[in-house]
């Protein structure tokens, strides 16, 4: 039976998509956005995180490494990425969970069951199950056959995609699909290409791709300051996404929620400095959207 690398299952999601909802965070992603709020879906691999607030100081963990990954230099608990092979021996010796794995596997069945604990709510709530990610779509079968299998149930499906999968694929699932939340990072492929490793022509091909397909689909912009927080970046998507027939727009203002998780992924975080942008700070980007004809909500 094919499984998922599956790193959350959030119960009664309100922001990501309508009603009252369950989302599933699939593991690996094609881009490597330097914001990211969930960086620890950047790998497709189950991996370690260390909560420093849980920690003793106990140095169990390092006793346990094989690979001499955990040190504590004055100290202070240290870890190299680059050394471990994920093991997770050292998880297992931790007395107080400082450590934990992120990322286990599920089969659909497993997946349906969870999902099954709030069907009551979803009925009630016109809610449903929402994949996110990561890039959900990057385990291509296993997204396809839980799509399927919801859709078969009469579950509101909606997914949350980079749209950098291939557009085969995306024809594929879409008699799945009630909904799609597409983010569009940058209008400058240049700049696309230099915060998240990936240039955007595949994504905007996509979404050009299903704006003439019946399917609802959302544009969703991550506004990131010095990125794509400016009034000519603004007046850039409004055309773009006007020419190709977008509608709906959500402007989500950076915020640092990620912060903590690249930390303790033992990986640095490019914004730690940067301040959370909100609602007014996006204002003047909503207004030129608008003038584009575009209906846009700030925050989703
Ligand atoms: S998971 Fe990594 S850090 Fe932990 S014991 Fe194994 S090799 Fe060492
Ligand atoms: S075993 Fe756990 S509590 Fe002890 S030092 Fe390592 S992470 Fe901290």
């Amino acid at each position: 039976m094919t499984k998922g690398m599956i790193f959350n299952i959030q119960r009664f999601s309100v922001h990501d998509g309508p009603g009252i909802r369950t989302t599933i965070f699939f593991k690996g992603c094609p881009l490597s956005c330097r914001w990211c709020a969930n960086p620890e879906s950047n790998h497709s691999g189950a991996e370690l995180l260390h909560t420093p607030a849980s920690c003793i100081g106990c140095q169990s963990c390092a006793a346990a490494c094989p690979q001499g990954a955990i040190t504590f230099p004055e100290g202070m608990f240290c870890y190299d990425a680059s050394l471990c092979k994920g093991c997770f021996a050292c998880a297992a010796q931790c007395p107080t969970h400082a450590l934990t794995i992120e990322g286990s596997w599920y089969t659909v069945p497993e997946l349906l069951a969870e999902i099954g604990k709030d069907d009551a709510f979803y009925e009630k709530s016109g809610g449903g199950v929402t994949l996110s990610g990561g890039e959900p779509l990057l385990q291509r079968d296993f997204a396809r056959e839980l799509l399927k299998t919801l859709k078969e149930k009469g579950y509101h499906t909606n997914i949350e995609t980079t749209g950098y999968v291939e557009t085969e694929y995306l024809e594929s699932i879409l008699p799945f699909l009630d909904l799609i939340y597409m983010d569009f990072k940058h209008p400058d492929s240049r700049e696309h290409e230099k915060k998240t490793g990936v240039p955007n022509q595949r994504i905007l091909e996509n979404l050009a791709w299903l704006l003439k397909r019946e399917v609802p689909l959302v544009v969703r912009i991550p506004v990131i300051p010095h990125f794509n927080h400016s009034p000519e970046t603004a007046r850039q998507y409004g055309k773009i996404l006007s020419e190709i027939g977008a509608s709906k727009v959500h402007l989500l203002p950076f915020h640092q929620f990620g912060q903590g998780k690249w930390r303790a992924l033992g990986r640095s975080y490019d914004y730690e400095k940067e301040k959370a942008l909100h609602e007014e700070d996006v204002a003047e980007m909503a207004a030129i959207l608008g003038s584009f004809g575009l209906q846009v909500q700030i925050n989703g």
